[in-house]
């Protein structure tokens, strides 16, 4: 992200943004509510648009050519926060729908991908079943075997926890663990600080829109520079 600005109407909610992240790469970012991670986020895979500065992925600036752009977006995965499974579609039909409808994979194919994946998330059992028939952490592992589906290179991640009981968060985490064991680059908006100091290579503070902090996971917990840091810190630790 070079000098990436974003504006919701005239409040700027990222400020000049300058970010590098490189294959394989493990990034955690969190910081007070409301200080722009979700929407740093959203712009690298164009949910959100900017208004100044570029997002480059892979070598191609997202928005200047359309065909360059809607490919390389098929390689960003991403899981929210509320999981965003299609409520009316089965486990197995979530994960096949866009392997079948973006790649065109065929179904026999497509399926095979699925349940590869859902076997790995330890979730197979459940594959005729309606998200609403799952646990909130056993649907966040579908999101996340859903987005794996499209064989992603990167693989964004929104306060993936935020919304699970506490007993659940494990059995996500866990799942994001082996992600970041299987080498997977990772961007993870996220408050399990635990997360962060066993799997990031980096974790970057944010502050009212910009990045105030990014150091790797030692030195930020035990020898933060930045006073608003420090404040964050002492709060969640
Ligand atoms: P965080 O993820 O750190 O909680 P967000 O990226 O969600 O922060 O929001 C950053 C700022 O932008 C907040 O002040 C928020 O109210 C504002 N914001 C987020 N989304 C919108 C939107 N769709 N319209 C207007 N303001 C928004």
């Amino acid at each position: 992200m070079n000098g990436v600005s974003k504006y919701y109407g005239s409040f700027r909610a990222l400020k000049d943004i300058n970010l590098d992240v490189h294959l394989g790469e493990r990034i955690v970012i969190c910081g007070p509510s409301g200080s722009g991670k979700s929407t740093l986020i959203r712009c690298i895979n164009m949910i959100e648009p900017i208004e100044n500065g570029d997002v480059v992925v892979e070598g191609v600036t997202l928005g200047a050519d359309r065909k360059a752009t809607e490919l390389v977006r098929r390689d960003i995965g991403m899981v929210f926060q509320q999981f965003n499974l299609f409520p009316h579609m089965t486990v197995l039909e979530n994960c096949v729908l866009a392997p079948m409808k973006v790649r065109g994979v065929r179904r026999a194919e497509a399926e095979t991908i699925a349940m590869t994946y859902l076997e790995r998330v330890r979730i197979a059992d459940q594959a005729k079943k309606y998200p609403a028939q799952l646990s909130g952490g056993q649907q966040q592992r579908v999101a996340i075997a859903r987005a794996l589906c499209m064989s992603p290179k990167l693989m964004l991640f929104d306060e993936p926890t935020s919304a699970l009981d506490p007993e659940m968060v494990k059995e996500v985490l866990d799942t994001m663990i082996w992600l970041a064991e299987e080498g997977m680059t990772m961007i993870c908006v996220t408050h399990e600080m635990g997360f962060a100091q066993a799997v990031a290579h980096r974790v970057i503070f944010m502050a009212d829109g910009e990045i105030v902090e990014r150091a790797e996971p030692e030195a930020f917990f035990t020898n933060p520079q930045h006073a608003r840091t420090k404040a964050f810190l002492a709060q969640i630790l």
